[in-house]
């Protein structure tokens, strides 16, 4: 799910990443429009990513937590020409925390990199941000492209080592308990002969 404040660039993130394309146009969406796309991970996985976009107007959050909610993975973009969505992250971050059901991936996006001398957030000030929440930081420009396939690499990537440490963790357990049985069996074998 990408998530932040209004004109931050959601959607054209996900515009470029799954239709590479890029427009000028602003339109909100209610959070109801989503993509799909495959991603191959190490050169080996392929992982269908289904990405929704959401509006971040204060007037549909209790949409957008809907959407959010059940998230494996979170992006959190905020606009580096724009303090104040900057300064919303931590708001956005107390919210995630109050919703989310399971623990998403979540990277810090700051988007519109190729605005030059327009930009208000320096890399260090959202490398911080990134820091104290210990996530991921990306800097990216929906406009020219630049940065955005690595924000749904890293997330697929993450996903999928979550994944297979998930699997990984429940053969362990198996093995574990079936050791266990075995243990137990042998023992009544020595104790009634
Ligand atoms: P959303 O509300 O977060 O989904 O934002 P949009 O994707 O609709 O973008 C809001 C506005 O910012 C639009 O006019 C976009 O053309 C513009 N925009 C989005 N990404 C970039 C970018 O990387 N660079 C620049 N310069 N403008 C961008």
């Amino acid at each position: 799910v990408l998530l932040g404040n209004v004109a931050v660039g959601k959607t054209s993130i996900l515009n470029r990443y799954v239709d590479n394309k890029y427009s000028k146009d602003y339109h909100c969406n209610v959070g109801v429009e989503f993509k799909v796309k495959s991603v191959s991970v190490n050169q080996s996985t392929i992982a269908d990513l289904k990405i929704w976009d959401t509006c971040g107007d204060e007037k549909y959050r209790a949409i957008t937590k809907q959407y959010y909610r059940d998230a494996q993975g979170i992006i959190l973009v905020y606009d580096l020409t724009q303090r104040e969505t900057y300064e919303k992250l931590n708001d956005w971050l107390k919210m995630i925390k109050e919703t989310v059901t399971e623990n998403p991936v979540i990277i810090l996006v700051g988007n519109k990199l190729d605005t030059g001398d327009q930009r208000k957030v320096t890399t260090a000030e959202g490398q911080i941000m990134a820091n104290r929440y210990e996530l991921e930081y990306l800097e990216v420009s929906a406009k020219t492209g630049s940065n955005v396939f690595l924000i749904f690499e890293k997330l697929a990537s993450e996903l999928v080592t979550r994944e297979l440490q998930k699997d990984k963790d429940e053969m362990d357990n198996h093995l574990r308990s079936k050791l266990v049985n075995m243990d137990v069996g042998e023992g009544t074998k020595k104790g009634c002969c």
